[in-house]
């Protein structure tokens, strides 16, 4: 099969790899569609880390076409999505439900191959844990695929507590802020206020159901919020860009006892200066978010039918031979959401 191979920061190529079998407890999938996280990008910069020679892409949709021995609940032509998350069950984080802090956590992608190549064999803790899961005959696996980027989201619109009626900004309108914003939207917030400074990115904000799409360069962004929250600043932030500087105008923006989060990682090792008073007087929660739980994908997976404008996140799309040209369409910041995909495989 052909296969995408990280190899080293700056190092990604398309080459020949052993097509896997499933063995006992494990299944192999025909890969639909896998997306480029903002955090394969980190990889590829030497930000974060992955095993040498390993098929990178935790976002991945496919069609089960082998079930190893023993495997129950997945069977052969299942249209799937999956959790990439490997967890030992046993740590205090995995006993919480809380898999994706696992101490012992292993991710697809990372540790593990992941999606971006023709067959996929799934380990089977994956399968045993739950973390594969069945997608609606009516969802595309194109869409299915960004079930992870999006219960991402999920996790962190619901530690901000964004509901029916929330008002909330979100500062970058990157893949992951817009995402922040439509799944906001289907949740019943308001109002949304976005700042970006890319001007075609505030267009689609506009566009996508954003009450205010702001330049950070040019307006007003702390009186923007604070004119549409009757003064009170919203009530939850979202940081969506991974700029350590930008962490105390973010603060700035939410109202006493709201919630800041971190959604963006950071390059390691910043330091960032802001007034612990503003935290300790307003009663403001700062924190991050990372990952989903289990029932955060499962959730995810039913939501995605109801959010608007989620056929459009991904408009670069690219066949496996040309993988590589996803990275860098999204270091060039070309469009929104790039995709390694196989047309053909649905599974319909
Ligand atoms: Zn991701
Ligand atoms: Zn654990």
């Amino acid at each position: 099969m052909r296969a995408t191979i990280f190899h080293e920061p700056g190092k990604v190529t398309v080459e020949d790899r052993g097509t896997p079998a499933a063995g006992p407890g494990e299944i192999r999938l025909r890969v639909a569609a896998a997306s480029l996280c903002a955090s394969d990008i980190r990889v590829y910069k030497g930000e974060k880390h992955a095993a040498p020679g390993v098929v990178p892409g935790h976002e991945i949709a496919g069609v089960v076409d082998a079930a190893g021995e023993g495997v129950t609940g997945v069977a052969e032509g299942d249209r799937v999505v999956l959790c990439p998350i490997l967890a030992c069950g046993q740590c205090r984080f995995c006993q919480l439900g809380r898999r994706n802090r696992c101490v012992s956590r292993r991710t697809l992608g990372y540790d593990l191959d992941g999606g971006f190549a023709e067959w996929l064999r799934v380990p089977a803790e994956i399968v045993a844990l739950g973390h594969v899961f069945p997608v609606p005959a009516d969802l595309p696996l194109e869409i299915a695929a960004l079930t992870e980027p999006s219960a991402c989201v999920l996790n962190s619109l619901e530690l901000c507590g964004v509901g029916p009626g929330s008002s909330l900004a979100i500062v970058g309108a990157g893949p992951m802020g817009l995402l922040h914003l439509i799944m906001a939207r289907a949740a019943g917030a308001g109002p949304i206020i976005v700042s970006e400074p890319v001007a075609e990115r505030r267009e689609i904000a506009k566009r996508w159901g954003a009450d205010l799409a702001l330049d950070p360069a040019r307006d007003d962004v702390l009186g923007a919020v604070r004119a549409a929250t009757r003064g009170y600043g919203a009530d939850a932030v979202v940081l969506s860009v991974g700029i350590s500087s930008l962490v105390g105008g973010a603060i700035d923006l939410v109202r006493k006892q709201g919630v800041v989060n971190l959604f963006a990682g950071f390059p390691p090792g910043q330091a960032v200066p802001f007034d612990p008073n503003v935290i300790h007087y307003g009663e403001i929660v700062l924190s991050g978010s990372q990952n989903a739980t289990s029932d955060q994908y499962r959730r995810t997976v039913a939501l995605l039918r109801a959010v608007p404008h989620i056929d459009e996140v991904v408009t670069n799309r690219y066949g496996i031979e040309r993988a590589p040209e996803a990275y860098a369409s999204r270091l060039e910041l070309n469009g929104l959401k790039s995709l390694v995909a196989f047309p053909g495989v649905d599974g319909r």
